[in-house]
């Protein structure tokens, strides 16, 4: 195993900022003896997001989709630093992270500053609230292991204080109302996960709630799940029906309160009305949002003045306008959805890229030497030299051959309840839309095999719907 050592001198240092999809994929296949390499994450796990929505309600027990990023990192050739602290600020030009550590234990120091030759930048996304009023105080985010735990003890506060002795009528709907802010695959699988934890368990343990537990789904577009294909928009639309959970399209969220939201949809006269949906439980999930770290970052950089979503990058994943900062997964954008299957593959990508550099960096540095010995050696050496340098030159070229970053898309997969899932994927012999609960059985085994091999430390993103 890896032991902690003093940085050596004469190797790049490389900062990896994250310990999500993206940072993680790059540590996994990153040959760690050519660098110092120093990760930065507040978080000291890596989380397996796609089965997070099934932590709200207990179907997955969360510490089976959380590897120890310690755990991890012990099993690398070369020991690798690890600070659980948050980067507050990247200084493009001074080449220094400033670190802090937000946890609740602080030591006599707690913020100090880690200077970089080599940066990747993985820190992924915040969430979207779009500046709209009441969103942070009264609704619960579905990004963390935290949130899903205040999910799912909001659920049953929700269900108790329903059932609280001499509750009126109105009061007993409005806690048993569960709301969903936003249509995308997150707000579609937490209320498919939620339906079915009614169905099979809270029916039975507190049947006087039968009647009132209801979970609305809202979303301010025309569709759901809008980047699934049309039939399977269909499908989970029906799916929903038959779960009785509601969806209500074209209805955006403008305001949120502590007991009710309020909501703008079009009438069937054409106009605009605003309506108050009173509810218990408040999720938001209306997608990503910059973190203010890679805000600042962005403004250091000219080359980066006209990016809205997140850090432009080139084909080779290098930050525009920079040579030394790379990004990977939410935080980057390269024209590829916000998926872990987008981030896993730009962080394979990237330790590809460094392994490669670093080859590229040692034959160099032997050709020079071998030029040296040259020049100085005797005539009958001569011969036997350029041999070798002819050789090394064959292998620099090779090794310098890496195409840019290709993003292979192996489907999009969704659970929507009942035991039933959407998958939209492109074999070979071109695409397959399906959906149904054969679907479901492989969605489960797809992620369920990774989360497993992820627990051996060895975890292959082979298919991850996004
Ligand atoms: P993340 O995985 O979010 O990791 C970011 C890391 O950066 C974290 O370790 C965080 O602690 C750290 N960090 C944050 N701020 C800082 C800072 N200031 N300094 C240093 N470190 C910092 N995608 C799919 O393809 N398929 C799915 O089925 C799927 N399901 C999902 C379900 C849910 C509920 C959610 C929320 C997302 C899902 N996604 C899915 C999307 C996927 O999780 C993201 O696209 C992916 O996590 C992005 O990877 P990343 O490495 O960019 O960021
Ligand atoms: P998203 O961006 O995909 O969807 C957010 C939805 O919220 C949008 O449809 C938007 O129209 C809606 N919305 C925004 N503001 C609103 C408002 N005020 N009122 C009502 N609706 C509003 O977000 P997500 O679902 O969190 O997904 C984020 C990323 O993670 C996506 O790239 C997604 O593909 C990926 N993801 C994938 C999976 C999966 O493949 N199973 C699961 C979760 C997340």
């Amino acid at each position: 195993p890896a032991q902690q050592e003093d940085p050596d001198p004469k190797k790049k240092t490389l900062v990896v900022l994250g310990t999500g999809w993206g940072s993680v994929s790059l540590l996994k296949k990153l040959d760690t003896e050519n660098y110092n390499v120093i990760v930065i994450s507040p978080r000291n796990y890596f989380l397996f997001t796609p089965l997070l929505p099934s932590c709200t309600t207990g179907t997955i027990e969360h510490r089976s989709i959380m590897e120890p990023i310690r755990n991890f990192l012990r099993h690398k050739k070369a020991a690798v630093k690890y600070y659980e602290a948050e980067a507050t600020k990247i200084d493009y030009e001074k080449k220094m992270v400033y670190i802090k550590d937000e946890s609740e234990v602080k030591g006599n120091v707690s913020a100090t500053e880690v200077p970089f030759d080599m940066l990747v930048v993985g820190v992924g996304a915040e969430n979207a609230t779009f500046g709209i009023p009441g969103v942070r105080e009264n609704g619960c985010f579905l990004k963390e292991v935290p949130d899903a735990q205040k999910i799912r003890k909001r659920i049953m506060d929700c269900v108790e204080t329903a059932t609280f002795k001499d509750q009126s009528p109105e009061e007993i709907k409005r806690l048993l109302h569960m709301v969903v802010v936003g249509g995308g695959p997150t707000g579609v699988e937490f209320a498919g996960e939620l339906q079915d934890f009614f169905e099979h368990d809270l029916r039975k343990w507190i049947p006087e709630i039968a009647n009132n537990f209801h979970v609305t789904l809202v979303e301010a577009l025309p569709s759901v799940l809008p980047s699934f294909s049309k039939n399977l928009i269909d499908y989970t639309e029906q799916t929903f029906k038959e779960e009785t959970i509601e969806i209500r399209t074209k209805t955006m969220v403008k305001n949120v309160t502590e007991k009710y939201i309020e909501a703008e949809f079009t009438d069937a006269s054409g106009k605009k009305q605003l309506e108050q949906i009173p509810y218990g439980l408040l999720v938001w999930a209306t997608g990503n949002a910059l973190r203010p770290v890679v805000k600042d970052l962005m403004s250091q950089i000219p080359a980066q003045k006209d990016s809205r979503r997140g850090l432009a990058v080139n084909e080779y994943l290098v930050v525009k306008g920079t040579e030394n900062i790379w990004a990977v997964g939410d935080c980057a954008v390269a024209n590829y959805a916000p998926t872990a299957q987008v981030a896993a593959q730009e962080g394979a990508f990237l330790a590809r890229l460094f392994n490669q550099m670093a080859k590229t960096e040692q034959i160099e540095l032997e050709l020079a030497k071998l030029s040296d010995d040259q020049s100085k050696a005797p005539k009958e050496a001569r011969d036997q030299i350029f041999n070798t340098m002819k050789d090394l030159q064959k292998r620099l070229r090779r090794v310098k051959q890496m195409g840019p970053f290709e993003y292979s898309h192996q489907g999009s997969l969704a659970y929507i309840g009942s035991e039933k899932a959407v998958a939209d994927i492109s074999w070979l012999t071109g695409n397959l839309a399906t959906g149904g609960q054969l679907t479901y059985v492989f969605w489960r085994s797809a992620y369920l095999s990774m989360c497993f091999s992820s627990k051996c430390s060895s975890y292959e993103v082979k298919l991850v719907g996004g």
